[in-house]
C-alpha cells in the first residue's frame, strides 16, 4: 500500500483544520491536529492537558518535547499505516527535525508540505468569526459557513463556542509566534524541496480543489 504523509502549514486562521480534514477524508487517512489533541487533553484534565494548558491559553507554543512525543505516539498507531495529514505541527524547526528523525527511524518520510497562504486582514476577520463545537470539534464561520440554528452545532446539537485563544490580543500574539517560530519551518521545507504553496483566501471548495491539483503532482 502506498502511504501519503502530508503536513499543513500556515498562520492561525488559514483554514488548515478545514482543509486537512477534507484531504484526510478524501485519502482515507487520519487528520492529526496537535491543537485538537491538546484542547481535548485540557478539557479532560489529563496530565498532558495540565502541562499544556497555560501555553495554549496564552497563545504560546507548548514545549517541543511535549508535542514531539505526542506526535510520535499518534503517528505510530496502526491507523497511520496508510499515512496521515498533520495540521498545526511542526511549528518550530526543532519539531520539523524531530519529525524527520521519527519518520527516518521507521524508514518513512514526508511526501509534501502544503502551505496555505492567507494575509493578516483575512486571518483576523476569520478568527473573530470562528466558532467551534466543544463536543465533536466541528468548525463554523459566522459569516461564511454558519450553523443552521444560531449557536448550536449542526452535527451533535452542542452549544458552539469561540476558542479561548481567538480573542484579539491572543490572536496578535499567535501571529507573532507564527512569524518568529514557524516561518523558519516554511524555509526548512522549501530547502528540502517539499513545500507546495496554495492560496488560502478563496472559498472552502475552491481552496480544496487547488490542493487536490497540487497533490496530483506529488510523487508517492
Ligand atoms: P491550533 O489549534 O493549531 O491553532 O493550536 C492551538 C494552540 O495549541 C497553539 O497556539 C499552541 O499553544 C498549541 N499548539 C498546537 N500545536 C502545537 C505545536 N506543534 N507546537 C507547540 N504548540 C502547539
Amino acid at each position: 500500500m502506498t502511504a501519503t504523509r502530508l503536513v499543513f502549514l500556515g498562520p492561525p486562521g488559514a483554514g488548515k483544520g478545514t482543509q486537512a480534514d477534507l484531504v484526510a477524508d478524501s485519502l482515507g487517512i487520519p487528520h492529526i491536529s496537535t491543537g485538537d489533541i491538546l484542547r481535548e487533553a485540557m478539557e479532560k484534565k489529563t496530565d498532558l492537558g495540565g502541562r499544556a494548558g497555560r501555553y495554549v491559553e496564552g497563545g504560546d507554543l507548548v514545549p517541543d518535547e511535549i508535542v514531539l512525543s505526542l506526535v510520535e505516539e499518534r503517528t505510530g498507531r496502526e491507523d497511520c499505516a496508510g499515512g496521515f495529514v498533520l495540521d498545526g505541527f511542526p511549528r518550530t524547526v526543532a519539531q520539523a527535525e524531530g519529525l524527520d528523525g521519527i519518520l527516518a527511524e521507521r524508514g518513512e518520510a514526508l511526501d509534501a508540505v502544503i502551505l496555505l497562504d492567507v494575509g493578516d486582514e483575512a486571518i483576523i476577520s476569520r478568527l473573530a468569526q470562528r466558532r467551534v463545537c466543544p463536543a465533536c470539534g466541528a468548525l463554523y464561520s459566522l459569516d461564511g459557513d454558519p450553523p443552521r440554528q444560531d449557536g448550536v452545532c449542526d452535527k451533535c446539537g452542542a452549544r458552539l463556542e469561540a476558542r479561548v485563544d481567538d480573542d484579539p490580543a491572543t490572536v496578535k500574539k499567535r501571529l507573532e509566534v507564527y512569524r518568529r517560530d514557524t516561518l523558519p519551518v516554511v524555509e526548512y521545507y522549501e530547502s528540502e524541496g517539499l513545500l507546495r504553496r496554495v492560496g488560502g483566501e478563496g472559498d472552502v471548495e475552491g481552496v480544496f480543489s487547488s490542493i487536490l491539483e497540487v497533490l496530483k503532482t506529488v510523487k508517492r
